[in-house]
């Protein structure tokens, strides 16, 4: 059984709608996929539509999160959200709340590039993002086609990254609150790519032991960006820790180079997973869950 449960859908900064999300899943011999756009849960309708025979969908969320640190800087920390309650208050307020801050930071962005003669405008990084909440991938793709840079990565080395002079941050929600929020909607949660970027600052091993006591359900282990040492690592604190293992692609359709699928997690683990959850129904056939 192939298991995917990290994937990006145009519903945020993935290209490809949730319908065509759902039929590249399929056609990449996936039996079980978890759509988990960022600070939203607009693709989860299409995508369930577009659900065929015998495929099994997670309906999920990254939520945008951070830890303050001693010294007052916020370090960015993606927790995904499996299976909650999309109408619960606190979730709602949630995402609308980052919809707002990414339309604010991300045109912030966009107006510091302007201002320097980079020709991109807001209307453009607008019609990228398509309604969706704006990401940096969105302003990736204006830099493109405004011929800057031939691809979103190569916008992220010289312009989008947040060593960038253009960089504005967005203010997270305290992970620990979204952890709490999370459980109290019924979900699962399991913090992403811990070993990538500024996260592994942040998460280490005494961190994350404390987040499994405050309720953090699992840790994403296989990641495109995790090193082999870091996979090892981090596979290890999760037994120690009795946390979740995941495994996912973090596709994002053309944004990104991996594919999806290209990282999967094991069928054990998800049937975990799926246990602890309480706010929404697997859909599809969620008896190969065992
Ligand atoms: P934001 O959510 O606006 O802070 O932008 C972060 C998003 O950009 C994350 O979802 C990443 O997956 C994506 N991202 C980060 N680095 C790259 C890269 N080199 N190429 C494409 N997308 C990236
Ligand atoms: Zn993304
Ligand atoms: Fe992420
Ligand atoms: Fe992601």
């Amino acid at each position: 059984m192939r298991i995917d449960l990290h994937t990006h859908s145009d519903a945020s900064d993935g290209t490809d709608s949730p319908a065509e999300l759902i039929r590249i899943a399929a056609a990449a011999g996936l039996d079980v996929v978890a759509l988990t756009d960022h600070d939203t849960t607009g693709g989860w309708e299409e995508a369930a539509d577009a659900l065929p025979a015998g495929m099994t969908l997670i309906r999920g969320t990254e939520f945008s999160t951070g830890i303050l640190t001693p010294s007052g800087h916020r370090v960015s920390v993606h927790l995904l959200g499996y299976l909650f309650d999309p109408l619960d208050a606190e979730v709602v307020l949630d995402h609308q709340r980052l919809i707002a801050e990414r339309l604010h930071r991300g045109l912030a962005i966009v107006d510091l590039m302007a201002a320097d003669g980079i020709p991109i405008t807001r209307d453009q990084v607008l019609a990228f993002a398509a309604g969706a909440p704006v990401g940096r991938p969105h302003i990736g793709r204006a830099l493109v086609a405004a011929g800057v840079v031939s691809s979103v990565n190569e916008a992220f080395e010289h312009y989008l990254a947040g060593s960038s002079g253009y960089y504005v941050p967005k203010v997270d929600t305290d992970l620990t609150a979204a952890i709490r929020m999370i459980a109290a909607a019924g979900g699962v949660s399991v913090v992403a790519h811990s070993r990538s970027r500024s996260a592994a600052r942040v998460l280490t091993v005494d961190r994350l032991a404390e987040l499994a006591d405050l309720g953090l359900d699992g840790i994403e282990v296989d990641h495109p960006d995790h090193s082999a040492s870091a996979r090892m690592e981090l596979a290890g604190v999760a037994d120690d820790l009795g946390l979740i293992r995941t495994g996912s692609s973090d596709y994002h359709g053309t944004n990104k180079t991996i594919r999806i699928g290209a990282e999967t997690t094991a069928p054990d683990q998800l049937a975990q997973l799926v246990d602890r959850a309480t706010g929404i129904p697997v859909l599809g056939p969620s008896g190969i869950l065992g």
